[in-house]
């Protein structure tokens, strides 16, 4: 008698894209599924008989890895259209850190990251990388909704930095480490220092030690924008990357989020260090505060993911919407319409950001052996018909609302576009209560 494969979940029909290193795209395709791990992806042809729990049909449509959003900050769709059209300085400083100091505390920290949460399962992120206070509060709206996060506890100091209470914050950078690791397979704890110009030398190189002692992930916003590398300068002599070389805080599991500023000794600097870029174009359009070099940064072999950035400069967590931005972005800033392609796009959004995230033996691409991570999406629609070219197809034309299923660690989260694991009425009345009090200013 022939073997038969006992999978959880079986996905049949449809074409898979699988991201991996050949770029394999494979008609009337199968994927098995079983404890949270991919077992098979070939055609159906090819694939073992297996006798699934659940077998979700995917004819008609396209199955790929889920997409890895590299940058966030979920609290914040809570302030989503609060204060736009405005630089990012008067933004930060009149808008956001108010609200944040008048408003933030566990309960809107919750609400508001599973509305996050929801949106990006809704849109086809399955692991996001996020950086906020009370991240813990993050941490367990992910665990609820069912997303792979990678959590990182925020430091800042404000202006003018000062390295004040370096053993609270030591104590409180171990806390968060030792609560999220390694209990929680889908949470990965890091540490996320504000800025150099709103935390303290002493600040940046104490959270970095103490994140490559843990061995997690070390992440922070850099070259927003111009007038920050005029600060760094003017404070420490020394232009961003430069300065963050010479007080040790490059390379290891270290990502740096914007980089719109860079000359090319600094990519180079990025390069040599083995340190990461978390790219969020429409968030940097939106405050008009620059364009990252990417296809440069990509050249050097500079790991790039994408992020959305949080929803109060973005405005949404849409990942899909985020790619087709970024691939015009880079034709049009560079006057190249060839300089980064859909495949090249996706790329970055899947594989490139779980290389950011340092989870690329895990997540970004579907194979056997990797976490099963994936989402489906209706390409029978209007706006998706005719259909020549999957990717292009899907970076250009596709939308969060075309995302069908979502899978996240073996586990079916979304299912003909409804969340199985949040009541998304109330995660959404409970956001707008919160609204209402930010609205009174109360
Ligand atoms: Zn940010």
């Amino acid at each position: 008698m022939n073997h038969i494969e006992k999978i959880d979940i079986l996905i049949t029909g449809g074409t898979l894209l699988t991201l991996s290193d050949g770029m394999d795209m494979i008609d009337d395709a199968a994927v098995g599924i079983s404890g949270g791990t991919i077992r098979f992806a070939c055609t159906r042809a090819e694939a073992p008989a297996s006798n699934p729990v659940e077998t979700i049909d995917a004819a008609g449509c396209a199955v790929m890895p889920g997409l890895v959003n590299t940058h966030t900050h979920l609290p914040m769709t809570c302030f989503r259209g609060l204060a736009d059209d405005l630089p990012l300085m008067e933004w930060l400083h009149d808008h956001m850190f108010p609200a944040e100091a008048k408003h933030l505390n566990r309960e809107m920290i919750y609400r508001g990251a599973l509305l996050g949460v929801a949106e990006m399962i809704r849109s086809g992120t399955t692991t996001c990388c996020d950086s906020y206070f009370y991240e813990s509060h993050v941490a367990q709206a992910a665990v609820d909704a069912g997303v792979r996060i990678v959590a990182g506890r925020g430091f800042i100091d404000f202006t003018p930095p000062d390295a004040a209470e370096l053993g609270k914050k030591a104590a409180a950078a171990e806390k968060f480490i030792t609560k999220w690791n390694p209990l929680y397979p889908m949470v990965t704890p890091s540490l996320f220092c504000h800025s150099p110009y709103t935390c303290a030398t002493e600040t940046l190189q104490l959270v970095k030690r103490i994140a490559g002692e843990a061995g997690v992930p070390f992440m922070m916003h850099l070259s927003e924008t111009k007038e920050e590398g005029e600060i760094v300068r003017s404070r420490y002599g020394l232009k961003p990357v430069r300065y963050l070389d010479a007080i040790g805080v490059l390379g290891g599991k270290t990502a740096m989020v914007h980089c719109n500023w860079l000359d090319e000794d600094e990519m180079d600097l990025l390069a040599s260090s083995g340190t990461g870029v978390c790219h969020c174009p429409e968030s940097s359009m939106k405050l008009a505060a620059g364009i990252a070099p990417i296809p440069k940064l990509l050249d050097r072999g500079v790991p790039v993911g994408l992020g959305t950035d949080g929803c109060a400069s973005n405005n949404d967590l849409d990942m899909l919407l985020e790619l087709d931005t970024m691939a015009k972005l880079h034709k049009v800033s560079t006057m190249n319409p060839t300089v980064m392609d859909a495949a090249a796009a996706l790329q970055i959004a899947t594989t490139g950001g779980a290389r950011v995230l340092g989870l690329q033996r895990l997540i970004g691409s579907v194979e056997p052996g990797k976490c099963a991570d994936l989402i489906v999406l209706d390409m029978k629609k209007a706006h998706l018909t005719p259909l020549y070219h999957l990717y292009s197809q899907i970076v250009y034309a596709c939308r969060g609302s075309d995302v069908r299923d979502a899978i996240i660690d073996g586990k079916v989260v979304m299912r003909n576009r409804r969340l199985l694991t949040l009541d998304v009425q109330k995660v959404m009345d409970d956001v707008r209560e919160i609204a209402d009090r930010v609205r009174r200013k109360d």
